[in-house]
């Protein structure tokens, strides 16, 4: 039988009047009103360990919105062995019923689950109600829909058989359980990395990050209302080494599924390089970790498209993705207008709570991510060699707030056009428009990331020659749009260099990754 068709899943406007805000509303007011107590789950089972981290509103200090226990190495063990249990079965069951239970979760957050997942990301990450929508509902929705379809042509792909032999491809799941380790970022992201392993029929170990562990448990609830079995994905909240480190010390493990820092992530990969040994196989490691993604603007560009994607790029949900614009290369012929656009822009965005429909961007996500993206903002308030054009202002007396910023600097190496802030920080090198070449060039080498970049050029010839130069400084390059965005099935997304291992998440290619081939010859 063949998985329906993937068509994405259309993003609802909210805007006033509709049913759809009508019923975030309420949902958010249902799940504000009561504070959650949230257990591990292994093998089906809630585990109460009392060892508690807090969890509370990024916009709202004074709310707490639940709190979390917290897994230990004693935990994580049990978590595996949960998992080695449930794969006897899971790994034998027909794909199609495993995907199956990813078509049922989709549909049920495309209905009535759809503002539970919202109304959870909107109050434990600070997004708004757009944010949430293409992240919690629409790119989740998504990936259930299109990763079968992916693991169905998979499995399609079979050898030929000449007369007298039939051969025949097996796509086994990995021998061990995967560990899922997931970003606050992206609700997205913490559904997509245990369920397309699992998918493939493997088990997991999942470490939600702490930040967002609230929106996390709804997924895995969801998951579980869809038909998910015991012990397929367990749920290990906790600090990053009580956790991360005896899962990846155990012989069992078999694969790594991790979004996060780029520091982490190295630091992972060492721990499996140092003791391949204990590994049964060579365990899969897939991690997309940190960008610096630019946005190159040719003379020849529509003035107002670039503004507004340099907006949008850069401080759409504070400038926490690994997409965000962070550094623009602006021609001097076109800066004034250009800057004049993005400071009519800014002056008019609203920072506050998510809850307010007209908000455009909420707070950051937590203490460590204020002080550091102030920090930021500081070495340039101190420096000669940077100006701020707009914000730089910051305020945590209610919630982790921070002002959308636009500096302009003389140094096209200045520490802000290198190293990731993952806050709302543009930062801007002018360009002598007869100095194109060079500024390119820059562009295009300055950063050891290759996750997302755009160029803006009316002129075709420099659309196509741009193109050719960024070959290796995207795995997500855009044309005329904004460097954030990517939707599942039309933009599979991931980036190379330091940005991660390019297994482009929503794609055949990251699904390839969760299975072992077996060829298998017989002779008649
Ligand atoms: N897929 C998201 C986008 O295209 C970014 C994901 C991330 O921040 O890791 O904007």
């Amino acid at each position: 039988f063949r998985i329906p068709e993937p068509r994405n899943e259309p993003v609802l406007s909210y805007a006033p009047g509709t049913p759809e805000r009508t019923a975030l509303k309420k949902r958010l007011d249902e799940l504000s009103a009561r504070e959650l107590e949230i257990p591990l789950v292994i093998g089906g089972r809630e585990v109460r360990t009392g060892r508690m981290a807090e969890v509370r509103v990024p916009h709202r200090h004074a709310q707490r919105l639940a709190r979390c226990h917290q897994a230990g190495p004693a935990e994580v063990q049990a978590a595996i062995e949960a998992a080695a249990q449930a794969r006897r079965t899971w790994a034998a069951m027909d794909p199609h019923d495993r995907a199956a239970i990813f078509l049922k979760a989709a549909d049920l957050l495309a209905g009535p689950w759809r503002q539970t997942l919202n109304a959870a990301t909107m109050l434990g990450q600070s997004k708004t109600p757009y944010q949430a929508e293409i992240d919690a509902a629409c790119e989740i929705v998504d990936f259930w829909r299109w990763n079968p379809h992916f693991m169905e042509r998979i499995h399609a792909d079979q050898p030929v058989s000449p007369p007298g032999q039939w051969n025949r491809a097996e796509y086994r799941p990995l021998e061990g359980f995967v560990f899922a380790v997931t970003p606050f970022n992206f609700t997205s992201i913490a559904a997509n990395l245990p369920t397309a392993p699992a998918l493939m029929g493997n088990t997991v170990v999942w470490k939600p990050a702490s930040s967002a562990v609230y929106s996390a448990w709804y997924v895995l609830k969801l998951l579980e209302a869809a038909g998910l079995p015991p012990g397929v994905v367990n749920f290990v909240p906790g600090p990053g080494r009580q956790v991360g480190d005896p899962a990846l010390a155990s012989p069992e493990l078999a694969g790594l599924h991790f979004t996060g820092s780029t520091a982490v992530f190295q630091g992972m990969w060492r721990a499996i390089g140092e003791g391949l040994s204990r590994y049964r196989g060579y365990p899969r490691i897939v991690g997309e970790t940190g960008g610096k993604d630019f946005v190159f603007v040719h003379p020849s560009a529509e003035v107002d498209a670039t503004a507004v994607a340099l907006v949008r790029g850069a401080f759409e949900y504070q400038g926490q993705k690994c997409s965000a614009a962070s550094r623009a290369y602006v021609p001097e012929s076109l800066w004034p207008q250009v800057r004049d656009r993005i400071l009519a822009m800014i002056a008019e965005i609203r920072v506050g709570e998510v809850e307010d429909f007209s908000t455009f961007m909420g707070a950051v996500i937590d203490r460590a991510a204020f002080d550091s993206v102030r920090k930021y903002i500081g070495i340039a308030r101190d420096s000669s060699q940077a100006k701020i054009l707009a914000g730089g202002r910051s305020d945590d007396t209610k919630g982790f707030f921070i002002e959308p910023t636009l500096i302009e600097t003389v140094n096209p190496r200045f520490k802000l056009m290198e190293e990731e802030i993952f806050g709302p920080v543009l930062t801007v090198y002018v360009y002598a428009d007869i100095r194109l070449d060079e500024a390119a060039e820059l562009c295009a080498s300055t950063s050891p990331y290759g996750l997302t970049g755009a160029v803006f050029a009316r002129d075709r010839d420099a659309i196509a020659d741009l193109t050719r130069r960024f070959v290796d400084a995207a795995g997500n390059f855009y044309v005329n749009d904004k460097p954030t965005g990517a939707v599942v099935g039309q933009q599979p997304f991931g980036g190379a260099r330091a940005s991660g291992t390019n297994d482009k998440a929503g794609s055949m290619g990251n699904l390839l990754r969760w299975v072992s081939m077996r060829a298998i010859k017989e002779t008649f």
